[in-house]
């Protein structure tokens, strides 16, 4: 079989079925820049951390052997400060997330490849991990409409984003604890679930929700929002439930309890191929690390803004399924994206396992700031080590 000549110059070039190459080596860059920018939060929060008493939290865990009866280990839980909450372990997550993705596995059918090992750190920010879960979702919340257009169901999608006001780093938490709850009560709300004779009408069948945080640095400041697909009743469009843009504006404002109205865009698409691009637009990612790790932040503005996301989004769900949405996925078997397998994010149509010929193993390679060929396995014939 003839090589790109890419490949035989042994770096990694892996390429989606639109020719686009997958950019497996700036995630790796950006990961190693966040993982910089970790370990030095690390540091500055020591003094902190120690007046607040935070320490390891050991669970302890029993086991039964047969020979020597109970035995009794700790493992560690993370960490806690004095009072019993949890708090963020930078220098962990700094480690995790150097060594993430320093190893990728692909089988190869022609030019594509499909990855099939590799080690992925989970840490919520990590660039890298985001990018497979973004396309994790996409590709999770493509199946789900594809089945209920299977099903004959008759719903729409109708694609929403809420926002709520731009605000300092350090308000952060406070406005997605009033995002989050905002969002609770949008969804059980009497404007969305009517009392009709005697009987919840629920007018959102499915939903999905994502989070989305933006960075300003001209302002400083996050702009949280989310962006949601709900699915309605095809008879919704012309029946009396329906709600023009500053319907739902005055309902985001009421179940958020914000003081101004909020901007809300809401759109509903024809097109699967405008229908895509909204999919897309809902799998994004929770931040852009670009705009994080811009060049133009100083090393202490981006610690700032690292520490206060960080601290934010600990232990909050940025994904969501809810209604028939939730159900179907639970069917399909897709995953809390949180949960699932980073390792199969990728479109599972473009490459047929069955047809594979090689398997191929690159390693991040520090020195060229890339990844090279490390194994080569021919899978019909012989077997070769690169
Ligand atoms: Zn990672």
């Amino acid at each position: 079989m003839e090589m790109k000549r890419s490949q035989e110059a042994n770096f990694l070039i892996d390429m989606d079925n639109k020719g686009k190459v997958r950019d497996w080596r700036g995630k790796k860059i950006s990961s190693l820049g966040l993982a910089k920018v970790y370990k030095r939060i690390s540091e500055k929060i020591k003094p902190e951390y120690a007046e607040r008493g935070v320490h390891i939290r050991y669970k302890q865990i029993t086991r039964h052997d047969s020979i020597i009866g109970e035995v009794v280990s700790s493992e560690p839980m993370g960490l806690y400060d004095k009072d019993g909450k949890r708090v963020v372990n930078y220098e962990k997550r700094a480690a995790n997330m150097e060594f993430c993705g320093t190893y990728l596995e692909f089988i190869n059918n022609r030019d594509a490849l499909k990855l099939i090992n590799a080690n992925f750190c989970r840490v919520p920010l990590c660039p890298m991990c985001q990018w497979r879960k973004s396309m994790r979702i996409f590709f999770g919340v493509s199946d789900i409409m594809r089945e209920i257009d299977k099903r004959h169901l008759n719903y729409i999608p109708v694609f929403l984003t809420l926002t709520v006001k731009n605000c300092s780093l350090e308000d952060l938490n406070k406005n997605l604890d009033i995002a989050f709850n905002g969002w609770n009560e949008f969804m059980r709300s009497k404007t969305l679930n009517p009392l009709v004779k005697g009987e919840r009408k629920h007018i959102v069948k499915g939903w999905f929700r994502a989070l989305e945080i933006t960075y300003n640095d001209k302002t400083n400041t996050f702009h949280p929002h989310f962006h949601a697909i709900m699915l309605v009743e095809k008879s919704y469009f012309k029946g009396k439930d329906y709600m023009k843009t500053e319907d739902w504006v005055k309902l985001w404002r009421k179940s958020a309890k914000l003081n101004y109205d909020p901007v809300c865009d809401i759109r509903r698409t024809r097109s699967p191929k405008g229908e895509r691009k909204e999919v897309a637009e809902v799998a994004k990612y929770t931040y852009k690390d670009a705009e994080i790790l811009s060049k133009k932040l100083s090393d202490d503005k981006k610690d700032d803004v690292v520490r206060c996301l960080s601290g934010a989004l600990h232990g909050r769900r940025l994904y969501a399924y809810g209604g028939i949405m939730k159900e179907i996925a639970a069917e399909l078997k897709i995953k809390d994206v949180d949960n699932a397998d980073l390792v199969k994010s990728d479109d599972e149509y473009e490459v047929d396992s069955s047809l594979a010929t090689m398997i191929l193993g690159y390693h991040w390679n520090i020195g060229v700031s890339n990844y090279t060929l490390a194994k080569r396995v021919e899978l019909k014939g012989g077997c070769e080590n690169a």
